[in-house]
C-alpha cells in the first residue's frame, strides 16, 4: 500500500524530496504551493536570482536519473568576477573551477518539469495557489486559502514543511515548549534586477561566462549573473537604512542614477527596467535556527524552514537539497519507518546547520582590521599548501562548495577563524 504524504512548498527542497520519494515507488504525494503554477505563468521573476549550485547540491540532483542532465542544458559556468569602475574600467578575478549558476525559478522549473510525467500522474498531485494558513498537529488537518479565497480543509498523515524561512509548518511545532526556534534578519536587503547581457546599438557586450560586479555607492552593491544567452540576472544588495530608492522619487531619476554610477553596467539598464525595478518589492534574508527538525511521529522541516542562512557562502539551497538526499538515506536505513526517520534527521542534520550557521555569519569578517588579515591568510595559506598540501586545510568558502564534508568537520577545521571573527564582529 502507498504511504500517503503531503509536502508543503514546491520550492527546490520540497520538489527534490518529492522526486526522491516517486522513486521509491510505494508513496502517495499531495504537494500544496502557494505560488501560481510556474509552467503557465511568465511573470514570476519579481524576487528571483540566480543560485550558485555547488557540489553538494550538485551531488543530491545527480541520484535522481536525468535530472543533473536536464538542469545542465539551463546552466552557466562562471569562471571568474569582473568588478566595473564608475570610470569605464573594469578588473577581472578569475577562479580556477568555474562555478555553476542557474536561476532559482528555473531551477525549480525543471524540478517540477521532470516531476510531473506520465509514471508520477497517479501517485503525485501538486495544487498551486494553495497557501497553507493553519496546522492542526491534534487532529492532523491542514487549512489553505486559494487564489479565489476560498477555505479548505484537508487531512494528512505524515506532513513535510518545505515553505520556506517563513514556514507555517514549523511555526505549528511552537506548541511543543521543548521546541526552540531563532529567526534573525540579515542587515542586507535586496533588490532583483534584470539586464541584457548585450546591448548591439550601443557596442556593449558583456562576456557571458563571468559574475559581473560594481559598488554603485557606499555599501550599494550590485552582483549579476548572465542566464541563457543574452540575461543578465542579479540583485542589487543594500542596508536597509541606506536603501539608493528611497530618495529617487521616479523611473528617469532612478536611471540617472544608474548611468552615474553604474559604470559599464549602468549603461545596459533602460526606462522599462527602472520602471519595473521602482515596483519591484525590497526583500528581506532572514536566518532560522532551530534545534529540532521534526515533532512526534509526523511532522518535518526541512530546507530554509528549518535552517536558513545568510547567502554570503551560497549554501541555503546546496544545503536544502542535501536535506533531501539525506531524508532518503535515512529511509532506507530505517525501510520506511517515519517514526525513526524523523529524529534521526533531527539528530544528523541539527549539528550540521549549526555549523553551517556559524560558517555563514563569520567566515567572512566585516570589521576592517579583520578584512585585511583575512585576505593575507588567504594568500599565506595558499602558497604554504603548494608546499605542504596535507598540513594545510583549504579555505572555508572552498571546502563548502568543492566538498562534500559536513559543515561540523568544516567548521571543526576553521573554529579558530571564526571564534575570532565572531568575538570582534
Ligand atoms: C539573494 C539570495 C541569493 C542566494 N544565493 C544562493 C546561492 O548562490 N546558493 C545557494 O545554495 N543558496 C542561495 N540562496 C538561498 C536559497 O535561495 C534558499 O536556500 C533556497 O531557495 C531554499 O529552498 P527551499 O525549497 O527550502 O525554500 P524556498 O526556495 O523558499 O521555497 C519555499 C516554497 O514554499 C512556498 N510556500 C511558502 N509558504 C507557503 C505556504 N504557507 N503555503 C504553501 N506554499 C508556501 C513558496 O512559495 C516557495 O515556493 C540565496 C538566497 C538569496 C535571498
Amino acid at each position: 500500500m502507498n504511504i500517503p504524504i503531503t509536502i508543503i512548498g514546491a520550492g527546490p527542497a520540497g520538489l527534490l524530496l518529492a522526486h526522491y520519494l516517486l522513486r521509491r515507488g510505494h508513496y502517495q504525494i499531495e504537494m500544496y504551493e502557494s505560488r501560481p503554477d510556474p509552467r503557465l505563468s511568465t511573470n514570476d521573476n519579481q524576487r528571483t536570482f540566480p543560485l550558485a549550485l555547488q557540489s553538494r547540491g550538485r551531488k543530491a540532483l545527480a541520484k535522481i536519473d536525468n535530472l543533473e542532465e536536464k538542469i545542465g542544458q539551463k546552466v552557466t559556468f562562471c569562471s571568474g568576477t569582473f568588478i566595473y569602475q564608475k570610470n569605464g574600467k573594469s578588473r577581472l578575478i578569475p577562479r580556477n573551477n568555474p562555478i555553476l549558476t542557474i536561476d532559482r525559478s528555473v531551477l525549480s522549473l525543471v524540478l517540477l518539469e521532470t516531476l510531473d510525467k506520465d509514471d508520477n500522474q497517479t501517485r503525485l498531485k501538486i495544487n498551486f495557489n494553495h497557501r497553507c494558513t493553519q496546522i492542526n498537529p491534534q487532529e492532523k488537518t491542514l487549512s489553505f486559502q486559494t487564489d479565489n479565497n476560498q477555505e479548505i480543509k484537508v487531512n494528512y498523515n505524515i506532513l513535510i514543511g518545505a515553505d520556506g524561512a517563513n514556514s507555517v509548518v514549523r511555526d505549528c511545532f511552537q506548541e511543543n515548549p521543548s521546541f526552540n526556534c531563532q529567526k534573525n534578519h540579515v542587515p542586507d536587503v535586496y533588490k532583483s534586477i534584470y539586464l541584457p547581457l548585450n546591448v548591439p546599438e550601443k557596442s556593449l557586450f558583456l562576456a557571458k561566462d563571468k559574475f559581473h560586479s560594481i559598488s554603485l555607492t557606499k555599501n550599494v552593491r550590485m552582483l549579476l549573473v548572465p542566464q541563457g544567452d543574452n540575461n543578465l540576472n542579479g540583485v542589487i544588495i543594500f542596508k536597509q537604512e541606506n536603501s539608493p530608492f528611497e530618495n529617487i522619487e521616479n523611473p528617469s531619476e532612478l536611471l540617472k542614477f544608474f548611468q552615474k554610477n553604474g559604470g559599464k553596467i549602468g549603461q545596459l539598464i533602460d526606462i522599462k527596467e527602472t520602471e519595473s525595478l521602482t515596483k519591484r518589492p525590497i526583500s528581506q534574508v532572514i536566518t532560522i535556527q532551530c534545534n529540532q527538525f521534526h515533532q512526534g511521529d509526523s511532522l518535518l522541516i526541512l530546507g530554509d524552514a528549518a535552517h536558513a542562512v545568510s547567502p554570503s557562502l551560497g549554501q541555503g539551497c546546496n544545503s536544502a537539497l542535501e536535506d533531501a538526499m539525506i531524508i532518503d538515506q535515512l529511509l532506507d536505513k530505517y525501510q520506511d519507518n517515519w517514526s525513526e526517520v524523523l529524529p534521526a534527521f533531527t539528530k544528523q542534520r541539527v549539528p550540521d546547520a549549526d555549523a553551517l550557521q556559524e560558517l555563514s555569519n563569520y567566515t567572512f569578517p566585516r570589521k576592517k582590521s579583520l578584512v585585511f588579515e583575512y585576505f593575507l591568510r588567504l594568500r599565506i595559506s595558499r602558497l604554504l599548501r603548494q608546499w605542504f598540501p596535507d598540513n594545510f586545510s583549504p579555505p572555508i568558502f572552498e571546502l563548502v562548495a568543492e566538498t562534500n564534508l559536513s559543515y561540523c568537520e568544516i567548521l571543526q577545521r576553521h573554529q579558530g577563524w571564526i571564534n575570532k571573527v565572531k568575538q570582534l564582529q
